[in-house]
């Protein structure tokens, strides 16, 4: 039986032989490629400064830092997430904690994001970043988290993971207009691949140039930033912060911007592909992600949450049935704070319900580049036989 996974990357031949040159060339890793995806990320995005790291995560990790999150802070972020956009903060020190969902858009609700800050002004525990993330591709209502971000006083991180060639009023997601930082993660199942791979974008130069240091160990070689020294030195850098080696490498770096010159078409088809699941699902018992009229999704996945009482089917058992068709549905995601990890830390059921109705349903069906037609009815005709009347 043909299996159709949820998601996949799709390499063209060109992609290949982009990676192939930077295998030939005098640089595998800390050439030019690196800056080269970089601008063509920042370019197409509208942002000023671009940092590539090997991961969304290590991404994070370095923005957090970058806003000086440490011991003693609070980072919000949404239940509805890969565990990642909560362990930068547990990285720096800071604790956690999650804004419930709305049941629409399934994004950070930002009418509980207002709630909450009322009473976290109360009793004086603000968070010092918030990031908010753009499900399945669609951008949070984010001039309404900046605008909370002035009243209350904190940063934005914007976890876009799932949404390069996504547009939020009209304007590329990444372009910052309305947070410190975005991150973008080129992990494979992503829209657009380095293998593994990330990047934070940011407007702001202090910003960037403090992602940049601990990318790399601490290190400079800018001799505005080291410091004087006695006598000639031959060494021609310091250490003067803790970093990491968060960098990418040319052969990811290459295989990105070969990709960037597909992400429009990339979008394009996930949004066909979504206009054909729209129509051909429409008169089954499940709800689907509400668009907000704000927002282009670049639709990284197509979520759909069962009427399980109308079906008369536990969540489970539409799960197993799929796969017995050989569609490999996934679960995008259990509320992060339901992880054995957080529960230690003193989170418990109840805390967020609308993430966890949302989980108790939700399924992520195939949305990706090179998924078929034939495949798309194949995947429509599954769910019907499932789910059907
Ligand atoms: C994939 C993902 C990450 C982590 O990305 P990596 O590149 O694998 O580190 C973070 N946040 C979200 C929302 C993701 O989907």
């Amino acid at each position: 039986m043909d299996m159709i996974p949820y998601g996949r990357q799709d390499l063209s031949e060109e992609d290949i032989q982009a990676v192939v040159e930077i295998l030939r060339a005098d640089y595998i890793t800390q050439g030019p490629a690196v800056p080269a995806f970089e601008e063509s990320v920042a370019g197409y995005c509208g942002a000023r400064h671009s940092v590539a790291t090997n991961s969304a995560t290590s991404a994070l990790h370095l923005s957090c830092l970058a806003l000086d999150v440490g011991p003693g802070d609070i980072v919000w972020t949404s239940p509805i997430t890969f565990v990642a956009s909560a362990n930068c903060a547990l990285y720096c020190g800071a604790s956690i904690d999650f804004v419930d969902i709305d049941p629409l858009s399934c994004n950070m609700s930002t009418t509980r994001l207002e709630e909450k800050l009322e009473a976290a002004a109360r009793t004086g525990k603000l968070p010092k970043v918030v990031i908010p993330v753009h499900l399945a591709g669609q951008s949070c209502d984010m001039a309404k988290i900046h605008e909370l971000g002035r009243i209350y006083g904190f940063r934005i991180i914007e976890d876009a993971s799932h949404a390069i060639g996504g547009k939020y009023r009209n304007e590329p997601v990444g372009n910052c207009r309305y947070s410190d930082i975005t991150i973008f993660s080129f992990h494979p199942v992503k829209i657009v691949t380095t293998g593994e791979g990330g990047m934070a974008l940011t407007n702001d130069p202090d910003l960037a140039r403090a992602l940049r240091l601990r990318r790399s160990h601490g290190i400079t070689s800018d001799r505005e930033e080291m410091s004087p020294r006695p006598c000639d030195e031959i060494w021609n850098y310091q250490q003067i912060d803790l970093g990491f080696n968060y960098r990418m490498t040319d052969i990811a770096a290459a295989l990105g911007t070969s990709q960037m010159k597909r992400l429009e078409e990339f979008v394009a088809r996930r949004n066909e592909i979504a206009r054909f699941y729209d129509g051909a699902l429409r008169n089954l018992p499940i709800v689907t992600q509400w668009l907000h009229p704000d927002c282009h999704s670049s639709h990284h996945l197509y979520l759909i949450r069962p009427k399980l009482q109308e079906i008369g089917k536990t969540h489970r058992e539409i799960y197993q049935a799929l796969h017995a068709e050989g569609i490999l549905v996934n679960l995008h995601y259990i509320p992060v704070y339901l992880q054995p990890y957080f529960e230690k830390m003193g989170f418990s059921r109840g805390h967020c319900p609308e993430a966890e109705r949302y989980y108790g349903e939700v399924l992520s069906i195939p949305m990706y580049y090179g998924l078929t037609r034939d495949q798309q009815e194949q995947v429509v005709a599954a769910l019907q036989k499932v789910i059907g009347r």
